[in-house]
């Protein structure tokens, strides 16, 4: 049977090119909306308006050291191993570190050229190839090899886990080109006997298991993919969706209804409008959202007393009064906000503040640019009279957008 993620190109005759799928544009589509991108939606419909405005993006070490482990392991799912003998042994620990080597490098340069990116942690790479080896772990117990160190994976098993494996990344789409998600891995499901009885659409996680069941919103995510996937191909055998945990190596199986009718609403709710959506603050949306420089919702909350900012670590607005940038030591003043829309008044609150890694790089770049007006410092650590900002904070101008970009 030839395996479809998508939808056929027209012109590619059916079986010569499995993967080929047809590309639509945006005047044809609309918008695309994927797991990721409708559970921002659900939290915050702000922050997904915001998502889609080409407004600078945001690095992090936990997704670079994700992304490094997932092509890592799918190189190794399509490495070219002709010629070699199938008894070979030895060889995989040194390919997996030489390919997680070079997925790494080429993490950090992506990440060291985003516009705004906290330091490389080089310290995290022990980390990334205990991950990668508890993806691999995983991937031998689905071929039934049982527990079997690196160093004993013969040329001959690392073959039959090739074949098991029936796509390594690709993008899974609906027919209409609306609905798309990436696909980690597709392998055939065996059974304890050998017998293949149906396939496994898998998402490699390499954050921490849940301690119980699956989130929600990560049950939503696998049976998204399984939904796509049987609806482009109706004759599949049984799908099972898992969520493949990396560290520990354990597998979480998400069952229930398909989840693509309330897919296809939260398109229909989600078109991109020109003003901003409706924000929805709240400490879990607004926690780890990367858009606070440009949404007025948050503050106002807080000045409202509906969002309680808690813990050391807070979000500011501030006006910088006096600069030393050499030793990165600042005079600054709290604003606070007078509307919705982001305006601010002065607060007569001052404090010193100390700038150091990144957050100093940002403070000399916005000083260089000529900014004046506030910004937005984000995640100033506040355990004494002085705030202190360092490699994890954002420091950008505060420049709240009342009105989404133009379109083609
Ligand atoms: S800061 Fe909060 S309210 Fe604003 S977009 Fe982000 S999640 Fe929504």
């Amino acid at each position: 049977m030839v395996l479809m993620l998508g939808p056929p190109r027209p012109d590619v005759a059916a079986g010569d090119d499995a993967m080929a799928m047809k590309e639509w544009s945006y005047k044809e589509r609309g918008h695309q909306l994927s797991p990721s991108s409708w559970n921002n939606f659900s939290s915050c419909p702000r922050k997904f308006w915001l998502s889609r405005q080409r407004l600078p993006r945001k690095a992090g070490m936990a997704s670079a050291i994700g992304t490094a482990v997932h092509n890592s392991v799918e190189d190794l799912c399509n490495l070219d191993l002709d010629g070699r003998d199938g008894d070979e042994k030895g060889w995989l620990p040194p390919t997996a570190n030489a390919i997680l080597e070079q997925q790494w490098q080429a993490e950090k340069k992506t990440f060291l050229s985003t516009p705004r990116h906290p330091r490389w942690k080089q310290e995290e790479y022990p980390r990334a190839r205990k991950l990668l080896i508890g993806s691999l772990n995983i991937l031998f117990a689905k071929a039934r090899t049982g527990q079997i160190a690196l160093s004993e994976v013969s040329v001959a098993m690392w073959r039959d886990i090739q074949k098991m494996v029936l796509a390594a990344e690709g993008t899974l789409r609906t027919t209409c080109g609306r609905l798309m998600g990436r696909l980690d891995l597709l392998v055939s499901d065996i059974d304890e006997d050998g017998n293949i009885v149906g396939w496994i659409v898998a998402d490699l996680k390499t954050g921490k298991p849940p301690s119980g069941e699956l989130y929600d919103t990560v049950s939503r995510q696998l049976r998204f993919y399984r939904d796509i996937l049987c609806e482009n191909n109706p004759d599949h055998p049984p799908v099972k969706a898992e969520g493949w945990y990396s560290n520990g190596s354990v597998v979480f199986q998400a069952e229930g209804p398909s989840v693509l009718p309330e897919a296809f609403e939260a398109w229909e709710a989600s078109k991109i409008t020109d003003t901003p959506m409706e924000a929805k603050p709240g400490s879990e949306a607004c926690g780890f959202c990367e858009w606070k420089a440009w949404c007025p919702a948050w503050v106002w909350a807080q000045a409202q007393g509906e969002l309680k900012p808690s813990g050391i670590f807070r979000d500011m607005i501030a006006v910088l009064e006096k600069v030393e940038i050499e030793n990165g030591i600042c005079l600054v003043e709290r604003m606070a906000p007078l509307d919705e829309d982001g305006n601010l008044a002065r607060t007569g609150q001052r404090a010193g503040a100390v700038f150091a890694g990144q957050a100093l790089e940002r403070l000399k770049s916005l000083i260089e640019e000529g900014h004046e007006g506030p910004v937005f410092l984000g995640g100033v650590r506040l355990d004494g009279e002085t705030w202190k900002l360092g490699d994890w904070c954002d420091v950008l101008p505060w420049s709240p957008l009342l009105q989404g970009i133009k379109r083609d």
